[in-house]
């Protein structure tokens, strides 16, 4: 949730239950876990063979259902979402997933990502006379379906798949088939899990934790499973292409206990801390990391550096979204609700302050001011990712170029500007490194255009950053 006060933001979360009599129960849990993906709204669709029946809403998933509305939801295969609202699309009809009725039976659709060909797309289909309901790409490829409907229904997902470019993962349900579809690249997570006799399909693998599924593997980018009562197909869209799974999920957005592409989210964090004590060493007293994505971080940086690791900031865990927060006024006055420094840690103390990313500085700032004010004697900031200089396109709300601070300033203005004594970034190189530990093979090697410029797609002229979308 620090996000909302970073400026940056995952968009969603899905997660997918096949052959179990409590799949939407399942699913509450599975979503619950990935609450951290995506905090404006959730939904769930199930089907018990015969029909499709959708409950969502605005909100946490706890603000969104309610337990008998759980248990209207009968069906023994269900998909879910929790999603970030993106400017000019926080509507209800936006809130996914996605439910379509026809003649010929129901499609649930639930996506994760952002197609960067969505719009024109759009132009496409109004053209030949579609009339779209919604703002959300989602319904694109339903409309992309159900204009291939001469087809069977698992061709015409895949003629669908080959249209879309971008960042995908997609959950499909008919009222007797799951389909799961991860992009070309690979550049959203996705695994598939079992509980027993029943499939589960997730955006981070700590959701499969929760519901005691065990792990089974990745979806492979380009891949198309289908689920049915008679089990697992595998086919494939798209030939195979090097992954390129996106490093902010390690960096930030993915949650500690979660492995991604067989590697735990925590251990890379830790390794991203020491490389950064390597890079950029510093004399001080104490380590400390913004809570909670960058503990991890502060952990190996202190490890490597030999400084101990004092928890010198406290979050406050119960600001919810319906709080009443604080005018200007009054936090001008002290009122602080989301972060504390810890004046009897900090006071006196050279501080390293280990931080996961900056976006748009405002966060870093006030942090720094934060430990000053309860006394801090220097506050080194030190950055567990590169910095960030360009938008990204693929389902991640890390603002516009223009307000990206290191798009457009330099590092020692970086520093001056959030009143640090001392900035450094961890390196591209270093970043990979942590990641990747070496490994250099077709599964590997993941997306970091946000840092380079580097994208894995071919983006298109009128392709728009989420944040622009109204
Ligand atoms: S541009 Fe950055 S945030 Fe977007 S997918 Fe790539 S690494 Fe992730």
């Amino acid at each position: 949730m620090l996000g909302e006060i970073k400026g940056l933001n995952e968009e969603c979360g899905i997660f997918g239950v096949w052959g179990h009599q409590d799949s939407a129960q399942l699913t509450y849990y599975g979503l619950h876990a990935l609450q951290h993906r995506g905090q404006e709204g959730a939904g769930i669709v199930t089907t018990d063979g015969e029909q499709l029946k959708l409950a969502k809403g605005h909100g946490l998933i706890n603000e969104v259902f309610s337990e008998n509305q759980l248990d209207d939801l009968s069906g023994h295969a269900s998909i879910g979402h929790v999603r970030y609202a993106t400017a000019g699309d926080g509507g209800y009809e936006n809130i996914q997933p996605l439910l379509f009725r026809s003649q010929t039976g129901g499609l649930a659709l639930a996506h994760n990502g952002n197609l960067v060909n969505a719009q024109a797309l759009k132009n496409q289909l109004e053209a030949q006379g579609s009339i779209l309901q919604t703002t959300s790409d989602t319904e694109v490829v339903a409309h992309l379906i159900k204009r291939a409907r001469h087809l069977p229904l698992e061709q015409a997902i895949m003629e669908a798949l080959s249209m879309i470019k971008g960042a995908y993962a997609f959950l499909v349900m008919t009222e007797d088939r799951m389909f799961v579809a991860n992009d070309p690249r690979g550049l959203r997570p996705l695994s598939l899990g079992h509980l027993g006799e029943s499939w589960i399909v997730s955006s981070e693998t700590c959701a499969f934790d929760v519901v005691g599924a065990e792990y089974d593997r990745e979806i492979d980018p380009g891949e198309l499973l289908i689920i049915s009562d008679e089990g697992v197909e595998s086919k494939r869209f798209s030939a195979p292409i090097q992954r390129t799974l996106c490093s902010m999920e390690y960096v930030y957005f993915s949650r500690p206990d979660s492995n991604l592409d067989g590697k735990n989210v925590h251990a890379s964090r830790k390794r991203m801390g020491k490389s950064l004590a390597e890079e950029a060493p510093i004399d001080a007293d104490v380590v400390t990391g913004v809570p909670d994505s960058s503990i991890s971080a502060a952990i190996g940086y202190a490890e490597a550096s030999g400084i101990p690791y004092e928890l010198g900031l406290i979050k406050n865990r119960y600001v919810g979204r319906t709080f009443i927060q604080p005018s200007q006024e009054l936090r001008e006055q002290g009122v602080k609700m989301k972060l504390s420094a810890v004046r009897g840690i900090v006071e006196g103390k050279r501080v390293v302050m280990v931080d996961d990313s900056i976006v748009r500085g405002t966060t870093s700032r006030r942090i720094v001011k934060m430990l000053k004010e309860a006394g801090a004697k220097e506050v080194h900031v030190r950055i567990a990712s590169p910095p960030i200089k360009n938008p990204c396109y693929y389902g991640i709300d890390t603002s516009n170029s223009g307000e990206l601070i290191a798009a457009n300033n330099s590092i020692e203005e970086i520093e001056e500007q959030i009143g640090a004594d001392s900035l450094a970034f961890l390196s591209v190189q270093g970043l990979n490194d942590s990641i990747y530990q070496g490994e250099e093979s077709l599964r590997h090697g993941g997306c970091m255009a946000c840092f380079t410029g580097n994208y894995p797609t071919e983006i298109y002229p009128n392709t728009m950053h989420p944040y622009e979308k109204a």
